[in-house]
């Protein structure tokens, strides 16, 4: 039944990507700031309707093709896309974009869902925060159903913990100080994204002289992650939520490290007008770099959030589901903040964690394999009795596929 339902969305998805296949009005609105030739440079990609390797030569006279066409049409050697953030793999498969590509374009996924990539351990720091420390947990709700080495956080509220779910840093900071009886505790995970919100949950907890907050950070930054993958791929999909806070300068120097990519918006015109860029740039033979959703994202971004992150958080060594330890990738407190920092308020051990040996959850993250090459993919690892982290987040590649797409 799940998958009549959702083969009628898909097709309606790709209905609305076909309906989307002219050239993008966003590309019109590119801010003052936006990195030269962002808006300007993609008119003008799509506008020069640049003939596909293997057919005629360019010339002045060729029609205009919108972004689909080139995108279907695509005739040039196989390439390969990393689609390095979940809410993209989510929007081109909802969109139905994937069933537009030609079997030459294959998009692979990345490290870009912040609950997929956290590590096991974490899990268990906080399953022992909650158990032995009796902290109450604040926690983002695709966290609680991650497995851990024995249990997920679901399992720990069974067993008498607290653990409430909440939308920001600040929620939980709320709690904390409505409730001064419990040592509250926020999983702060995420990228670039979600890291402002936590420092600002901070900020508010030491004016307020709180005592009983505190964060398990499990921060990640992205620049270090895109060279950690160098290779892996063609060309990247950058994601437009951290791009708008970070800017584009770190995907400007990526090109002189040969990485090619560019940042996507979320629709279906922003999605397919990303690609057309992609599959047109890599033509021509050299590292790329464009802003395809310059109605948000900036070549500065956010000065304000990343002052906010530069104050309270410093860069550190960290984890990352399938890809190890990446120097400099992660974020903790700083010295000045470290009372919120849960590991030293309740001295945790370091823990080693244990995945289940049949989750291939880390080869996903690298575009090693497709989600429905797991052997236990939509069998004993379903949304519902999620094996690993990717099966359990919105964000997640095998909860993707398993929603839309089988074995595209
Ligand atoms: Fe892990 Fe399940 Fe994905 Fe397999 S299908 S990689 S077990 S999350």
């Amino acid at each position: 039944m799940k998958e009549t339902v959702t083969n009628k969305e898909a097709a309606a998805g790709t209905q609305s990507a076909l309906q989307a296949a002219a050239v993008p009005s966003e590309a019109s609105t590119a801010p003052q700031d936006a990195a030269p030739g962002a808006a300007a440079g993609t008119q003008s990609i799509l506008q020069e309707a640049p003939v596909p390797s293997g057919a005629a030569k360019a010339s002045a006279a060729a029609p205009k093709r919108s972004a689909r066409e080139i995108v279907t049409g695509y005739q040039g050697p196989k390439v390969r896309i990393m689609e390095v953030c979940g809410t993209h793999t989510h929007e081109i498969f909802r969109l139905g974009i994937r069933r537009l590509l030609p079997p030459n374009v294959d998009l692979i996924s990345g490290p870009g869902c912040p609950v997929c990539v956290t590590p096991v351990d974490y899990i268990d720091e906080a399953v022992m925060l909650a158990l032995e420390h009796h902290a109450t947990i604040c926690t983002f709700g695709d966290l609680v159903r991650v497995p851990g080495s024995k249990m997920n956080l679901a399992g720990a509220r069974s067993q008498g913990a607290k653990v409430k779910v909440v939308y920001t840093g600040l929620d939980a900071y709320l709690y904390a100080k409505d409730h001064p009886e419990e040592q509250v505790v926020f999983l702060s995970v995420g990228f670039e994204t979600t890291v402002p919100a936590a420092c600002l949950a901070v900020k508010k907890a030491a004016a307020d002289k709180l005592k009983n907050f505190s964060l398990l950070t499990a921060n990640k930054t992205m620049d270090n992650a895109y060279r950690a993958l160098k290779g892996f791929a063609d060309a990247f999909l950058y994601p437009g939520h951290v791009h708008a806070i970070t800017g584009t300068r770190l995907c400007e120097e990526m090109v002189k490290e040969g990485v090619s990519g560019v940042v996507a918006g979320f629709t279906a015109s922003e999605l397919l007008t990303a690609l057309a860029v992609i599959l047109i740039k890599l033509q021509e033979g050299k590292p790329f770099f464009e802003n395809c959703y310059p109605r948000v994202v900036t070549r500065d971004g956010s000065k304000t959030a990343q002052a906010l992150i530069k104050k309270f958080m410093e860069p550190c060594d960290n984890e990352w589901r399938g890809l190890g330890i990446i120097p400099g990738s992660g974020l903790r407190l700083r010295p000045a903040y470290q009372e919120f920092d849960a590991r030293l308020k309740f001295q945790l051990p370091k823990i080693q964690g244990h995945s289940n040996p049949a989750c291939r959850c880390g080869d996903v993250l690298q575009g090693k394999c497709k989600p429905s090459d797991c052997k236990v993919f939509g069998k004993v690892c379903t949304p519902e009795h999620p094996v690993g982290a990717c099966m359990v987040s919105h964000e997640g590649a095998c909860s993707a596929y398993y929603q839309y797409g089988g074995n595209i």
